[in-house]
């Protein structure tokens, strides 16, 4: 049997609220909408989910409220098989939501962060050993700055590799950026890290991830393209946390970065061709099937 290498995911968990309208509300307006749906979201949990099903034991550092929101969400994170004792339960605060109206032409979204922006780097202190024990620790931008720069300072030090996937975009401390193995941007976000002069340095920590296209990566100061697969492409949404989790598992596994990313880009691509974000990702055995 393979390696089963452990990630330990510091992330956002929140419930998506989806209703679909043929009409956008105009100011002050009320319409009556189509069909309203929850599904399980959040960046973290959802990269949590693709490290999941790509083979890893997995580890969910986060919070959620003590709101029928956070139950599901806690219950649905168990059913992946992800260990959730590092999830805090704030009794009188609500989980994290993102409401997405959806209509043919356009979608709009309000995030609220809800328990998302409790997650403070002392709360995240009373997982040290989790953190400690992992191969690799994976990051992304929905929760508070000053815990993603403590985990990753904390992680620097043990000898643990850090995966920051800077989404959504916001400028980063030069610090984390020099304690971070790798950052995963897709083009615009990766445009806009590249403005800081710092980057240029660390090129080789750039894994650009580019849609339908692929992903670049940086090697022996040169740009390597690893082409995307023509798929039947139906739902992009989740395509970067399942090309995320992947990586992770790839690389706690001790593959090499190329082949690692080969996997992810792959899974990223399966991910594609179903609707939902976690409901699209494959699971391991899918990906290494179509690998073949
Ligand atoms: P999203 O926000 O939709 O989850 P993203 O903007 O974070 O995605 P992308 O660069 O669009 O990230 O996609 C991530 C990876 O998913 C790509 O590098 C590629 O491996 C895969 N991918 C995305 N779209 C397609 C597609 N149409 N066909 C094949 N692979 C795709």
């Amino acid at each position: 049997m393979s390696y089963q290498p452990t990630v330990t995911v510091v992330g956002s968990i929140n419930m998506d609220l989806v209703v679909s309208t043929d009409v956008m509300p105009l100011q002050g307006e009320t319409v009556l909408g189509n069909n309203f749906a929850t599904y399980p979201g959040g960046k973290g949990a959802n990269q949590a989910v693709a490290a999941a099903r790509m083979g890893a034991n997995v580890n969910m550092i986060g919070a959620v409220g003590g709101d029928i929101f956070g139950r599901d969400l806690l219950q649905h994170l168990h059913n992946e098989n992800i260990d959730t004792t590092a999830v805090h339960v704030f009794d009188s605060i609500p989980s994290g939501t993102a409401t997405i109206i959806l209509s043919e032409q356009d979608n709009r979204i309000i995030v609220a962060p809800g328990t998302n922006g409790m997650l403070s780097p002392e709360l995240v202190q009373n997982h040290k050993s989790m953190i400690k024990d992992s191969d690799v620790i994976l990051l992304q931008l929905e929760i508070p700055i000053e815990t993603i720069s403590y985990v990753a300072s904390l992680a620097y030090d043990m000898g643990i590799p850090v995966i920051l996937n800077p989404a959504p975009y916001q400028k980063l401390p030069s610090a984390l950026l020099s304690q971070v193995e790798f950052l995963t941007p897709n083009e615009t976000e990766a445009s806009s890290l590249l403005k800081d002069p710092v980057l240029d340095i660390l090129r080789e920590k750039m894994i650009i991830t580019q849609g339908d296209q692929g992903v670049v990566i940086h090697q022996n100061e040169s740009d390597i393209t690893i082409p995307g697969y023509k798929v039947p492409a139906r739902d992009t949404t989740g395509a970067g946390d399942t090309f995320n989790g992947a990586l992770a598992t790839q690389l706690a596994k001790g593959k090499r970065l190329e082949k690692a990313v080969m996997y992810a880009n792959a899974a990223a691509a399966m991910s594609v061709t179903k609707l939902g974000a976690q409901s699209g990702m494959p699971m391991k055995d899918e990906v290494e099937q179509f690998l073949q």
